[in-house]
């Protein structure tokens, strides 16, 4: 199996290739050359999905990795990876509308998983010289954490994380600086979009790939999508076995990694119905959907954070995949959701459903909501929950009008000390951060 770049098929290497790398060379994406199919009448038919996460994500990420380094590796990576409870929990009581909690790993986000993943090729990957590979990560809240809970005291590995000074919450701010050690935070003085073009300045500067064995944990990375394709695998799969239905998914959306894996789900052959993909007031995709007009512009501060991406890079690959309108606009749609209705959102729901959802989450249930009656009858919906409510305590508890209680996982992270560099934006500021510590 072959990886090739968006931009130029002719740049194309194999998956621990497309691992180390990051972005290709051309400033495209990896994409795979070809696509693995499934057959999903291959899966025996029990229907417990909690038993079947392992066995799924063997089965889809295994052909990938097919003539690579890793190949017999998998197994033990995707047991490593996904040692993470992924609950999809039903919201009413026909069970036609559920919730897929992301949010039980290290980091309460469904970021760690890709981020374990990654975690886990990386050290199983051949470093020439015994060189440190050196992870650059922006990151606009919940990334950065995860990649940093995955990496911190591994061997052989050096993260350093850029985020927006400021613009992220005190919570999420916390996880992002409580490691030291091979972990090096940066707060930026900038916006999220800065710091992701000041790592990709980073990684088409030939002098610095020279000094610094690169890479990204960004959801650039396919290692960060191939895993994340394979809960919304399993648990169609799963949905599909018990119900003879495919399941639609709602995704909280910033930029598209999340959506892109879903997407590789289904084109995979996984039984994923619709892909509604819920923003926040960054309307750049759901506006490109309406008009076709590719307009990137600056991203808006809004309470989702961690999707105020108003450039996402993932789009890139949706368009490589469907490359005329009309084919993008019947593979998935787009909505956005204002911070007011954000905000309705999660008290609506605290009371209908005794759910309380993050604000990315929201952008979801919101969008759900919204369906026309008609397709909620004909579907089965399950909103995708990428974070615990308790990381965006600021926000959730006026509104619940209570405290929620700190799960353990993140307890854990606000025990530590806290280290944080402050840097402009800027690529000459990074090196010195990475000449420093490296
Ligand atoms: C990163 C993140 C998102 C957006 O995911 P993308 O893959 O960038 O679209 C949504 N919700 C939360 C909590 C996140 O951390």
């Amino acid at each position: 199996m072959h990886f090739a770049s968006t931009r130029d098929p002719a740049v194309r290497t194999t998956l621990s290739g497309a691992l180390r790398q990051g972005l290709a060379p051309d400033g495209g994406l990896f994409l795979p050359c070809e696509w693995p199919h499934l057959n999903v009448a291959s899966f025996d038919a029990t229907d417990d999905y909690g038993d079947r996460l392992n066995d799924t994500a063997i089965r889809m990420i295994a052909p990938f990795a097919a003539g690579d380094g890793l190949a017999a590796a998998i197994p033990d990576i995707v047991k490593e990876a996904f040692n993470l409870p992924a609950p999809c929990v039903p919201l009413t009581d026909d069970g036609r509308y559920s919730v897929l909690e992301l949010f039980h790993g290290p980091t309460a986000a469904f970021k760690d998983f890709g981020a374990r993943f990654l975690a886990a090729c990386f050290s199983r990957l051949h470093r020439p010289a015994g060189r440190t590979i050196n992870i650059l990560v922006a990151t606009s809240g919940d990334t950065g954490g995860a990649v940093a809970a995955a990496f911190h005291g591994r061997a052989g590995a050096r993260v350093t994380l850029l985020f927006p000074k400021g613009l992220v919450s005190p919570t999420q701010e916390r996880q992002l600086t409580c490691w030291g050690d091979n972990v090096v935070s940066c707060a930026v003085r900038g916006t999220f979009d800065e710091c992701q073009r000041i790592v990709k300045e980073a990684f088409v500067d030939a002098s610095l790939r020279e000094q610094f064995e690169l890479s990204s944990a960004n959801s650039i990375n396919i290692g960060r999508l191939l895993p994340q394709a394979t809960y919304f695998g399993a648990i169609s799969l799963a949905s599909f076995v018990r119900h003879g239905e495919p399941l639609s998914f709602i995704i909280p959306s910033g930029n598209l990694g999340n959506a892109f894996a879903c997407m590789v789900a289904r084109t995979m052959g996984m039984p994923v119905g619709e892909i509604v993909l819920a923003h926040n007031a960054n309307r750049t995709v759901v506006d490109f959907l309406a008009t076709g007009e590719w307009t990137p512009r600056p991203s808006i501060t809004t309470l989702a954070s961690a999707m105020d991406v108003g450039n996402p890079s993932n789009m890139e690959r949706f368009r490589a995949l469907f490359p005329h309108l009309s084919q993008l606009r019947s593979a998935i749609s787009a909505v956005s959701v204002n911070d007011a209705a954000i905000c309705q959102r999660i008290r609506l729901d605290a009371d209908r459903y005794g759910r309380v959802w993050c604000p990315h989450t929201a952008t979801a249930a919101e969008a759900y909501a919204r369906l026309p009656e008609s397709s909620r009858v004909a579907q089965r919906w399950c909103v995708v929950a990428t974070a615990h409510p308790a990381k965006f305590p600021e926000v959730v508890e006026p509104l619940i009008g209570r405290t929620l209680d700190v799960p353990d996982n993140l307890r854990a992270l606000f025990s530590r000390e806290v280290r944080v560099e402050e840097i402009d934006a800027s690529l000459p500021s990074l090196r010195r951060v990475l000449e420093a510590t490296g």
